[in-house]
């Protein structure tokens, strides 16, 4: 099932892409969502196409991250918490969810001490929603100006999760607000970043997210199945 469900989402990615009328860049990237799946389904994924691999918990992540012999690109697209921000700089070729200076200034201690450079995603919480985390708007152009100054942090870009709506074209406009926050972030002089990537769009909605101008998607439930929890 992993293999066809890969390919249909594959497919609808480049029926999407034709449908775009915001456009940062020409590919759309996969991020193959694999929490609360195991290792064997993981595999099975890789070996059918998925070369991004996205998690949510450093814990489930570490003991994959473990057994997983394959070679694959890793993202944490859940929150992190300060206190596994050493494990997740180990495992992670980028993380998703930066939404405060505390934690950008934690995880660019322990890049340093890795001698590494952490690609990041500033996360917005465009509509405030309480349940969720992610930056407010208002306090977006200081935490960028802050990260610009972290020697060992790579600002890729920004990442959304669109709320709940009963309507799913609800959706659309807030992903249009994002691209638009996007387009303006990409012109702020950064000496540091390289803004490239808005990464919006699940399961539910990541065919509107790429016609809105997602160039990553994070899609778990259409190539796994339901997960067990
Ligand atoms: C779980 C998760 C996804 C994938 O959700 P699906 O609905 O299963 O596609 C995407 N993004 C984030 C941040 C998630 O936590």
């Amino acid at each position: 099932m992993i293999v066809e469900n890969l390919k249909t989402v594959q497919n609808n990615i480049q029926e999407s892409i034709k449908k775009r009328h915001n456009i940062i860049s020409q590919e759309v990237q996969l991020v193959a969502v694999t929490k609360n799946h195991d290792v064997e389904a993981m595999r099975e994924a890789i070996d059918a196409g998925a070369v991004v691999i996205g998690e949510n918990r450093v814990q489930e992540a570490q003991k994959k991250y473990e057994t997983l012999d394959r070679d694959v690109t890793w993202h944490l697209i859940g929150h992190l918490q300060t206190n596994k921000v050493k494990h997740a700089v180990k495992i992670f070729d980028m993380i998703e969810s930066v939404d405060s200076v505390k934690l950008a200034e934690a995880i660019n201690k322990e890049a340093m001490k890795l001698g590494k450079v952490q690609k990041i995603l500033v996360q917005v919480n465009l509509v405030k929603e309480a349940s969720k985390t992610g930056v407010y708007l208002e306090d977006l152009d200081e935490l960028l100006k802050s990260i610009d100054t972290m020697e060992n942090l790579k600002l890729m870009g920004l990442m959304f999760i669109a709320p709940i709506v009963e309507n799913l074209e609800d959706v659309r406009p807030m992903f249009n607000q994002m691209y638009q926050l996007f387009t303006k972030v990409q012109k702020i002089p950064f000496k540091n970043a390289d803004i490239k990537y808005l990464s919006m769009g699940m399961t539910h909605d990541y065919q509107i997210a790429i016609e809105e101008g997602a160039n990553i998607v994070r899609v778990g439930t259409a190539i796994f199945g339901p997960r067990q929890y």
